[in-house]
């Protein structure tokens, strides 16, 4: 098999994290009229908020961009007040799930072998993973981040992923809604870190996940961040919550 034939198309997932009341439906309208005029080049998908997920997945069905939870329980179903099973997700519409973001990493403690669970559960339910790695600066700062990064790597990402689409987000979390980017050097390094890890788990097939960064990525660093080696898209944040943001970003795909 040769490596292009393993290479999927780039992914550009909007992330609007606790963002978005009804009004907001209005700017994936906007995308979705945008990207069916013009086709982009990425899949596109949408991470709204679980209150939107299903209204959402309505409002775009029948356009190219998909849509994503920003989290599911480990469990199947059950006795867990205020989370969300990776089926109710399918139920609603989603085709990806975002596992082990940072935010969820430190305001809910979640460990990479929580984040591991939670990849198996969404993919028993049939949901396409985007798992998130990412240093702290502290992290940074004392020349641990490669190693930080790939344990994360190693840990979150269970053996069942083999044969499975999925992705990997590299998100620094100093860089996240800071407006700090890391350096193109930066995220080359911690990009071909991370396949070099993905090649171990998973051999040949470890080529093919795309490495998407994240990490106040806007219209005006996209191309740079974009052409970057291994980069295979954006988990993109604040700037998804504007169509024409957004639909820049996904242009310099
Ligand atoms: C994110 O939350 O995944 C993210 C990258 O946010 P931002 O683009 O706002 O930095």
């Amino acid at each position: 098999m040769t490596l292009s034939s393993l290479t999927p198309r780039p992914l550009i997932a909007g992330n609007w994290k606790m963002n978005g009341l009804a009004e907001a439906l209005d700017q994936a309208r906007a995308v979705a009229a945008a990207l069916d005029a013009r086709p982009a080049a990425a899949r596109v998908a949408i991470c709204p908020p679980a209150t939107l997920l299903h209204r959402l997945s309505e409002t775009l069905e029948g356009s190219s961009v998909l849509t994503g939870g920003q989290d599911c329980h480990a469990k199947a179903s059950g006795a867990h007040t205020g989370d969300i099973a990776a089926s109710m997700l399918i139920d609603a519409g989603a085709r990806l799930v975002i596992l082990g973001h940072s935010e969820r990493r430190e305001d809910h403690g979640e460990t990479s072998a929580l984040v591991a669970a939670k990849v198996e559960t969404a993919l028993a339910a049939g949901l396409e993973p985007i798992i998130c790695v990412g240093e702290s600066l502290a992290q940074r700062e004392a020349g641990a981040a490669l190693e930080v990064v790939t344990a994360q790597v190693r840990e979150s990402l269970p053996a069942s992923l083999a044969g499975q689409a999925f992705s990997v987000a590299y998100e620094p979390i100093w860089a996240i809604g800071t407006g700090r980017t890391a350096t193109v050097a930066d995220i080359e390094e911690m990009h071909a870190a991370i396949r070099a890890q993905l090649v171990l788990i998973f051999g040949e097939a470890g080529k093919a996940p795309p490495i998407l960064y994240g990490g106040s990525v806007k219209p005006d660093n996209a191309v740079e961040i974009l052409r970057a080696a291994e980069v295979g898209g954006a988990l993109v944040g604040g700037a998804s919550l504007k169509a024409a943001d957004f639909l820049a970003i996904i242009a310099a795909a």
